[in-house]
């Protein structure tokens, strides 16, 4: 038989992880990989890990010009373990967590944008920014908003996606990507999304 305080505390941390639908004001930035992790795939020239940190930078500030609180889980080229990752999400109240990557694939023809989530909870939030990336970048290739099983969207409690920005191993794309006005559209479509989001939250 289960005790009934541990029932109680598992029926409080679904109901957690159901999130209720009110206003939240920490976005949780984590910068992709970095430290001793470059991410991508091996002899990529372009390193994934420098581009997700200089995003990153960039969406915290156009995040915070909007009133919102920023937590960062990196802001220089060192290593952070995933699960301190969701460490520092997890120990955020009213947040949302926002991961930022870049694609590679040994086949180079590869591209194209993709916004990732683990539950439907986080839905919403995928699609919000999938569809102001896809409007503000135009990429040539819109992968969507997608269902995946990574470990930072599915270890935090809040809703929380995973951003793939673009193909760093795509000639024209990661040429594009490397642009400050790719940055910059890059920076304000996700920030637009996660308003979006908090408009779809709150009602207004
Ligand atoms: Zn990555």
């Amino acid at each position: 038989m289960i005790g009934r305080s541990i029932l109680q505390s598992a029926l409080a941390l679904v109901a957690l992880a159901a999130g209720p639908l009110r206003a939240f004001d920490t976005v949780i930035i984590d910068a992709g990989h970095g430290g001793s992790d470059r991410g991508g795939i091996p002899r990529q020239r372009i390193p994934e890990d420098e581009w997700t940190l200089k995003t990153a930078l960039r969406l915290s500030a156009e995040i915070k010009q909007r009133g919102f609180t920023v937590v960062m889980t990196r802001t220089s080229d060192e290593d952070v373990s995933l699960a301190q990752r969701c460490r520092i999400a997890n120990s955020r109240r009213d947040a949302i967590f926002v991961s930022v990557h870049y694609d590679a694939y040994r086949r180079e023809a590869a591209d194209g944008i993709t916004a990732y989530y683990a539950s439907s909870r986080s839905e919403k939030l995928a699609r919000s920014i999938n569809s102001r990336m896809v409007s503000a970048l135009r990429p040539s290739t819109n992968r969507g908003a997608k269902r995946a099983r990574f470990y930072v969207i599915r270890n935090t409690l809040c809703p929380a996606v995973l951003v793939e920005c673009g193909f760093l191993t795509n000639k024209a794309e990661s040429k594009r990507i490397q642009t400050s006005e790719y940055q910059d559209s890059l920076a304000k479509a996700i920030a637009d999304g996660v308003t979006d989001y908090r408009k779809y939250r709150t009602g207004r």
